[in-house]
């Protein structure tokens, strides 16, 4: 079976990950069957920096090709924040909760069109030094007033996608693949994927 290192720490997005490879043949594997692997600092300045820096760090270590996501939130009437700090907005350690409170205390003056946000992926795809491919996905929609639902992570309970009246918390995992960023640049990915191995079995 052919194999794909997935560059993340993040158990539930590599459970995504993982789920929508399902079907292709491709192994996906994550960092921890690897020892001494640096933690990659993400300081680009966009979400595409930041997956390109984390799929090239990783793939000069480990020959094998490596798919690294960058993903987040953008709100417009907050200047596009949290965006690339998405995992890290009410600070350091990654904390969902916060960040949801921090992201509601910030909105709680924003009505109608204000409330509009989208999230955003970007994946990279590389091999050795090269970049093989880039997919990028998105989903628009709104923040809720309050937190509803309690599957998927991070801004999950607080994002209701567009056309739909429930946040993406009530969503069922098959459903938010279905119209979410990931799912959009998973898609995208594996095309570039299946042509990468049809080259290089
Ligand atoms: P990073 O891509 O690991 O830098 O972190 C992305 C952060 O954006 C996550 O920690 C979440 O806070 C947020 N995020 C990205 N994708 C999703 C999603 O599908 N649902 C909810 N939050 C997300």
């Amino acid at each position: 079976m052919k194999k794909l290192v997935v560059a993340t720490r993040n158990s539930k997005k590599l459970i995504e990950i993982k789920r929508l490879l399902r079907g292709t043949g491709i192994r996906a594997l994550s960092l921890d069957e690897f020892d001494n692997l640096p933690k990659v600092k993400e300081d680009g300045a966009t979400f595409r920096a930041n997956a390109k820096k984390k799929a090239l760090e990783i793939s000069r270590r480990i020959d094998l090709p490596v798919l690294a996501d960058d993903s987040g939130l953008e709100v417009p009437a907050l200047k596009n924040a949290p965006g690339i700090n998405s995992a890290r907005y009410a600070g350091p350690s990654q904390n969902d909760k916060r960040n949801i409170a921090k992201l509601l205390k910030s909105m709680h003056t924003l009505t109608g069109r204000k409330r509009r946000a989208r999230f955003r992926c970007v994946i990279a795809i590389s091999r050795g030094a090269r970049v093989v491919g880039i997919a990028e996905g998105k989903v628009e929609g709104r923040i809720s007033t309050q937190t509803e639902g309690d599957l998927g992570f991070g801004y999950d309970p607080v994002f209701v996608p567009y056309g739909f009246k429930k946040t993406f918390a009530e969503f069922s995992s098959r459903a938010k693949d279905r119209i979410s960023h990931r799912g959009r640049a998973l898609r995208e990915s594996k095309k570039i994927i299946r042509r990468y191995f049809q080259r290089y079995p």
